[in-house]
């Protein structure tokens, strides 16, 4: 009987670390190498409290997930700057250098030898010493675990994280900050593994750095990957599945020696079959979409609150750019004025779309200045510039694939309380309230664009121009003055076209100052009042649209003929 509770309450533990690694991996995409010496750090911060300075165990607990929660941030900081596989060389490092000091700084650790005798805990002069003893404890700590992940994950902060998952520079491009979102993520996914290595260390009472290493962190990515990343359930089975039955195994096995091979023998035959079979996981993030759908429908909004009322002008000067031999942009100087439609058309290669990356600070210049309503913006961060209502889409769409049509515009919306992690928590009502504001909003861009009767489906799902309009309802979720929008009538079917065009000039109408890069010239006659004609980086006509499309000399740079 002890025996069973056993293996439950080692699920249970490793379920905790499962959904804190989730987090990190599952919902925003990032894989982390160091969630064992997150482990390993509570676990040593609670049993050194506990043990050298007889704390009582809620404080080492507390205490575990707060120095958890601090290092995790740090680690975070780098992280920001480098992505994809330099996450994991990173996170591998610290890793490492963890597991390193928890073998060599005996004096602490106990290096090798580890640490025994944990204190048990005592609750409410109750002292855990068996199994069963630290089941209700585990029990509620896995499920406080469990809640506090789906809130978040069902939160507008993780539709963030997902959209961080999906494409960083569309996130940043919609005003969010990856710094404090990827700060404050890592602090909590840390905490949450520091909580379940502070549970690990006074349940064993006995510890040591085997525990914490590189494989186990390789195991805590498997377990998280094959229950199916993003779906907190997935994480929940997973580690019943991978964690449970290996201890099971262990009973079943009476020759010792056997065990250990056999058990990572049916492993690793299970991880293969896992990949060849349900690559997805077991349960996959969108398992059941088409039941939920897109919740209930919000009341759209009306269209007179969907735009801010005043246009902005937005003006550069001197804006110079080079990559290695090339010179990009070559002292461009510009202006787009209020309620104003400007195009910027030139052969390819011009430096049309170099221009909107400094002017959204994608790219920074190296001469010239860009200005907000005669304000100095050339400094400011692409996310700063968006929430000063300068806002931008891309040539190539970028709508976050994995996430549904409104979960796309919605994660746009600005000011949302559900985007911050304290508020989240404890300001239930208040992110309830923005939710319902932001829902009616973003049912209003869809269906300003059109897209309305699509918002429960996967964006992937789209066709090429309904992405380009999604993109544009996400973009105007920003609540633009300024709206730079990057081929918006490019490649996609004529019906479409005349759709787009008809949606720029309602926005003109709306007040919204418009940018445009467009290589079909028959949509810049059609709705541009202004154009500037770039060559090699460098603004060589302006005027009306139509005649720099009627001037012979444009038309030889343009065609080659
Ligand atoms: P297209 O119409 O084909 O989109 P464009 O007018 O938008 O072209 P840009 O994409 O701005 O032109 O490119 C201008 C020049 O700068 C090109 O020669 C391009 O190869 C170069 N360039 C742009 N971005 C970079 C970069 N990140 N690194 C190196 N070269 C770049």
């Amino acid at each position: 009987m002890e025996f069973w509770v056993h293996v439950i309450d080692t699920v249970l533990i490793f379920i905790i670390l499962g959904l804190s690694l989730n987090l990190v991996l599952g919902f925003s995409g990032l894989a982390s190498m160091a969630h064992a010496a997150f482990f390993g750090l509570g676990a040593y911060a609670a049993a050194l409290l506990s043990s050298g300075l007889g704390w009582p165990f809620p404080l080492n607990l507390a205490a575990a997930i707060l120095v958890t929660a601090a290092v995790a941030a740090i680690v975070a900081l780098p992280a920001l700057r480098v992505r994809g596989e330099y996450v994991i060389l990173l996170t591998l490092a610290l890793q490492m250098f963890a597991y390193g000091l928890m073998l060599s700084w005996v004096e602490l650790t106990g290096g090798r030898t580890g640490l025994p005798g944990i204190p048990r805990p005592v609750i409410f002069g109750w002292k855990l010493v068996t199994p069963p003893d630290f089941l209700p404890l585990l029990l509620v700590a896995a499920v406080v675990t469990f809640l506090i992940c789906r809130r978040i994950a069902d939160s507008p902060y993780g539709r963030v994280l997902k959209a961080l998952r999906e494409d960083e520079a569309a996130t940043v491009a919609l005003g969010k900050n990856v710094l404090a979102v990827r700060v404050s993520l890592f602090a909590v996914s840390g905490g949450l593994a520091g909580a379940a290595g502070g549970l690990f260390a006074h349940y064993y009472a006995f510890i040591n750095p085997f525990s914490f290493s590189l494989d186990q962190s390789i195991f805590l990515i498997a377990v998280v990957t094959l229950g199916g990343t993003a779906n907190l359930w997935g994480t929940t089975v997973g580690a019943l599945l991978f964690v449970g039955v290996p201890e099971l195994l262990r009973f079943l096995y009476l020759q010792q020696d056997i065990v250990a091979p056999v058990r990572n023998l049916i492993f690793g035959l299970l991880l293969v079959a896992f990949m060849r079979f349900r690559p997805q996981g077991i349960i996959p993030e969108y398992a059941g979409l088409e039941r939920r759908s897109a919740g209930p429908k919000a009341e759209p909004a009306a269209v007179g609150e969907l735009f801010r009322s005043a246009a902005r002008n937005l003006a550069a000067t001197g804006l110079s750019r080079r990559f290695g031999g090339i010179q990009a942009a070559r002292q461009v100087d510009l202006e787009l004025r209020p309620g104003e439609v400007v195009a910027l058309v030139g052969p390819n290669g011009a430096g049309k779309t170099t221009i909107f990356n400094l002017l959204t600070g994608f790219l920074r210049p190296d001469a010239g200045r860009v200005y907000l309503d005669g304000e100095d913006i050339t400094h400011l961060a692409p996310w700063q510039r968006a929430r000063r209502g300068l806002v931008r889409t891309f040539q190539d769409v970028r709508v976050f694939q994995r996430m549904t049509v409104l979960d796309n515009v919605l994660v746009a919306v600005p000011n949302q309380a559900g985007e911050n992690l304290l508020s989240l928590f404890f300001r239930p009502r208040r992110v309830a309230a923005d939710e319902k504001i932001a829902r009616a909003l973003a049912f209003g861009y869809l269906e300003f664009v059109g897209l309305a009767d699509r918002a429960g489906v996967l964006a992937e799902s789209l066709s090429f121009g309904e992405q380009k309009l999604l993109a544009l309802a996400r973009a105007l979720a920003v609540r633009p003055t300024v709206i730079l929008l990057d081929e918006p009538a490019s490649g996609i079917d004529p019906q479409w076209v005349g759709r787009m065009l008809d949606l720029i000039r309602r926005l003109r109408g709306a007040g919204c100052t418009v940018g445009l890069v467009e290589h079909n010239l028959e949509a810049v006659r059609a709705v541009a009042d202004r154009a500037y004609f770039l060559e090699a980086g460098q603004v060589i006509a302006s005027g009306h649209p139509e005649e720099l499309i009627r001037d012979r000399r444009l038309a030889e740079i343009y065609f080659g003929v």
